[in-house]
């Protein structure tokens, strides 16, 4: 590790000494049934024991920056392999810590280079608990378990624009192209269980005159409909809820009868208000 401004002990309010004067933060990574740990050297605290890598943020230092960084610098995996999908957050008052929830494309070769880390591991879920580890890890890990997931947003495109008052009926391609600019602008969302905060990919699925709006510069995964809607958005959320019990498949409208249709497919659903809460609060029941 380099010093940082962060590096220190400090009690929070439930009375523990924890290291990290701006908090705390680590990186999981998951593939395939198996987590990534690190092994503690003996030297440290907690030594020997195994938990995630990471270690105390800088002051001001978001917490996916502070677990990608002390990663980097305790083992020799590449941050640009794995893809983010959440975080999961612990507040003791006056000390947290956030444990980064990332997916590896591969068991990567990965090995410890600090002298903080005694080894790397990938440890099958099942047999985490098994190990000796380092205890607020031990203490976050069922939690942590289940949130093991891809979480991917799918966004009935005509039913959320339909929900706010902005103008869209004037312009459907240009509310549409609006929407998915936003979400392409916002990475982080709460309130997708059990994640305390999800990083989802999304998916926005477009009819009619939106038809052809395309991706523009965003993240976002634009899907067409050339026929009926509903039915576009039951099937894509069919295609992703087949690819793997990691997957956790968010659909976004208020439809009552597409809802049951996507739940049957085993989606889960959520109103177009959560979603512009995420993306636009301030445009909420404001038109204009
Ligand atoms: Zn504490």
């Amino acid at each position: 590790m380099t010093w940082g401004d962060g590096d220190g002990f400090v009690t929070c309010e439930l009375g523990h000494k924890h290291w990290g004067r701006y908090g705390a933060a680590g990186l999981l990574p998951y593939h395939d049934g198996y987590v990534l740990l690190q092994h503690r050297a003996k030297v440290t605290i907690g030594g020997g024991t195994w938990g995630a890598f990471g270690g105390a943020r800088r002051r001001g230092e978001d917490p996916v920056a502070a677990a990608l960084r002390e990663t980097a610098e305790e083992s020799t995996l590449d941050a640009s392999e794995v893809t983010l999908r959440g975080l999961m957050h612990e507040d003791h008052g006056g000390w947290s810590y956030d444990t980064v929830i990332a997916t590896a494309p591969a068991l990567l070769e990965v090995r410890p280079a600090s002298w903080e880390s005694k080894g790397a591991a990938w440890v099958p879920v099942d047999e985490v608990a098994e190990h000796n580890l380092f205890e607020p890890f031990a203490k976050a890990w069922p939690r942590l378990r289940q949130a093991l997931r891809r979480p991917v947003l799918v966004v009935d495109g005509a039913n959320v624009m339909g929900s706010r008052a902005d103008g869209w009926w004037r312009d459907r391609a240009g509310a549409s192209a609006r929407l998915r600019d936003q979400l392409g602008a916002v990475d982080r969302y709460t309130g997708i269980a059990p994640f305390d905060v999800a990083i989802p990919e999304k998916v926005l699925v477009v009819e009619g005159k939106a038809r052809n709006i395309g991706p523009g510069d965003t993240d976002v995964r634009v899907v067409s409909a050339e026929a009926d809607g509903d039915d576009k958005i039951v099937e894509t959320a069919a295609s992703i809820v087949a690819e793997g019990p990691d997957v956790l498949c968010l659909v976004v409208t208020a439809d009552r009868e597409l809802r049951r249709r996507c739940v049957a497919v085993g989606a889960e659903v959520t109103g177009p208000r959560w979603l512009l809460n995420q993306i636009a609060p301030k445009a909420v029941d404001t038109p204009g």
